[in-house]
C-alpha cells in the first residue's frame, strides 16, 4: 500500500541547491572508496569541497595529492587544518573582542560620573561664591570654609576613584592585547612542530618577494623534503615519525637566524625563508643542515634501538627579477625534484641544476 507522505514545499531554487549537494556529496563519496582513504569526516569534509570547487586552493591542493597518486591522511589533515577548519582562533578572537567591549564601557562610566561629579562640584562652588557675596558675615565665611572643604574631599575621593578605576581598566586592556597576540601567534604555528605553518609562509614569502622586487636584494627559497619518509613511518610507526619530523625542524631553526624563517609545508616537506641571501650562501648553509640530519643519531625511545640515518633531500633557488612568487616556489620545488632524482640526501641548487641541464 501506498503510504501518502505530507508533501514538503521546496522551492525550485532549493531544489537544485539540494540536487547540487547529493551530486557533490556523490562525487566525494566516490573519490574515499576509489582510493581507499579512512572515510572520516574531515577526509568526507575536504573532499567535498573539492567536489564543490568551493575555494580554488583546495582544488589546487587535492588535485596534486591526486597526481601523487593518492589521498593520504596526513595530507587530508594537513589541507583540512589549512583551509577548512573552523580554527579556535574566531572563538577566542570573539572572547577578546567581548572582553574588550567590556572594558571599554567601565571606562566610559567612569568617565560619565566624573563628568557628573566635577558638573556638581562647580555648581557648589557657584553656590558658596553666591553665599558670600549675600553675606560677609564671620559665621557665613566660616561655613562657606567648611562647605569647601568638604567638597573638596569629596572631589579628592572622586578623582582617587577614577584614577584606580582607569589604571584597573589599562592594565586588563593590556592583558587582552597579549592574549590577541598569543591567539594571533598560534594562528601561524604548525601544532606538531611548533615552527610556522603553510600561512604564514605565504604571508613572509609574499612580503619578501616584494621587497626583493622593490630594492633589488637577494632573496633565497629551500624546498626540503625527507627521504623515504613513508618507509619510517612504516617501520617505526607514526609516532615515531612524528618525533623525527620535530626534529629535523629543530636543526633547521638551529641553523637560520634574524629574518629567515622555517615553515612546515606539508606532511614531511618544509620551506625556508632565506632573505639577503645568495643562492650560494644558502646551498653551504643548508648542506651544513643536510649533514646535521644525515649524522644524527637516532634510537627508539626505551630500546635504544637504532633507527639509521635519516635524510633530507633539498632544492634551493635564488629570487630573479620578473619572478612571481609562485615561479619562485615552482623553481625551488624543481630543484628539489632534481636532489631526489640524483639521490636524495643532497642539495640541489640553480647553480649545479643549470650544470646538468
Ligand atoms: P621521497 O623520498 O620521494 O620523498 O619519499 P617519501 O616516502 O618521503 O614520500 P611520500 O610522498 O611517498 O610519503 C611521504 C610520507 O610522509 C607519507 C606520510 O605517511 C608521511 N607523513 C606526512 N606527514 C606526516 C606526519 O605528520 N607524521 C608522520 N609520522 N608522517 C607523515
Ligand atoms: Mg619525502
Ligand atoms: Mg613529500
Amino acid at each position: 500500500m501506498n503510504e501518502s507522505k505530507t508533501p514538503v514545499f521546496v522551492c525550485p531554487e532549493d531544489q537544485q541547491a539540494f540536487a547540487k549537494v547529493y551530486e557533490h556529496a556523490g562525487v566525494a563519496t566516490e573519490l574515499i572508496a576509489q582510493h581507499g582513504t579512512p572515510p572520516f569526516p574531515n577526509t568526507f569534509a575536504l573532499m567535498f569541497a573539492y567536489a564543490a570547487k568551493s575555494d580554488k586552493k583546495i582544488v589546487v591542493a587535492v588535485d596534486e595529492m591526486l597526481e601523487r597518486g593518492g589521498l593520504c591522511q596526513y595530507e587530508i589533515d594537513e589541507v583540512y587544518n589549512l583551509h577548512l577548519r573552523p580554527t579556535d582562533d574566531h572563538v577566542k578572537r570573539e572572547n577578546i573582542g567581548r572582553e574588550v567591549e567590556q572594558q571599554l564601557s567601565s571606562v566610559l562610566d567612569l568617565v560619565g560620573t566624573s563628568v557628573e561629579n566635577s558638573d556638581q562640584f562647580e555648581l557648589a562652588l557657584k553656590q558658596i561664591e553666591r553665599g558670600l557675596s549675600d553675606t560677609s558675615s564671620s559665621n557665613a565665611l566660616s561655613t562657606a570654609v567648611a562647605r569647601l572643604m568638604s567638597e573638596s574631599r569629596r572631589m579628592t575621593e572622586h578623582s582617587r576613584q577614577l584614577s584606580e578605576g582607569l589604571m584597573a581598566s589599562k592594565k586588563q586592556i593590556e592583558r587582552l592585547q597579549q592574549e590577541l597576540e598569543a591567539v594571533r601567534n598560534e594562528s601561524m604555528r604548525d601544532p606538531l612542530t611548533s615552527i610556522y605553518n603553510r600561512r604564514a609562509f605565504d604571508l613572509r614569502l609574499a612580503a619578501e618577494v616584494d621587497a626583493a622586487k622593490k630594492h633589488g636584494s637577494s632573496l633565497s627559497l629551500v624546498m626540503a623534503d625527507l627521504d623515504h619518509f613513508k618507509r619510517v613511518n612504516d617501520n617505526f610507526g607514526h609516532r615515531v615519525g612524528d618525533e623525527i619530523l620535530k626534529i629535523f625542524a629543530s636543526i633547521i631553526t638551529n641553523n637560520i637566524k634574524g629574518k629567515d624563517l622555517v615553515a612546515r609545508y606539508g606532511g614531511e616537506e618544509f620551506a625556508i625563508i632565506l632573505p639577503a641571501t645568495s643562492v650560494q650562501q644558502a646551498a653551504q648553509l643548508i648542506d651544513r643542515i643536510r649533514e646535521q640530519m644525515f649524522q644524527r643519531k637516532l634510537v627508539l625511545k626505551g630500546t635504544k634501538t637504532p633507527i639509521g640515518a635519516i635524510t633530507a633531500s633539498f632544492g634551493v633557488t635564488q629570487y630573479q627579477p620578473g619572478m612571481a612568487m609562485s615561479d619562485l616556489i615552482e623553481q625551488a620545488d624543481q630543484r628539489l625534484y632534481l636532489a631526489k632524482s640524483n639521490g636524495r640526501n643532497r642539495v640541489q641548487a640553480d647553480d649545479l641544476a643549470s650544470n646538468a641541464a
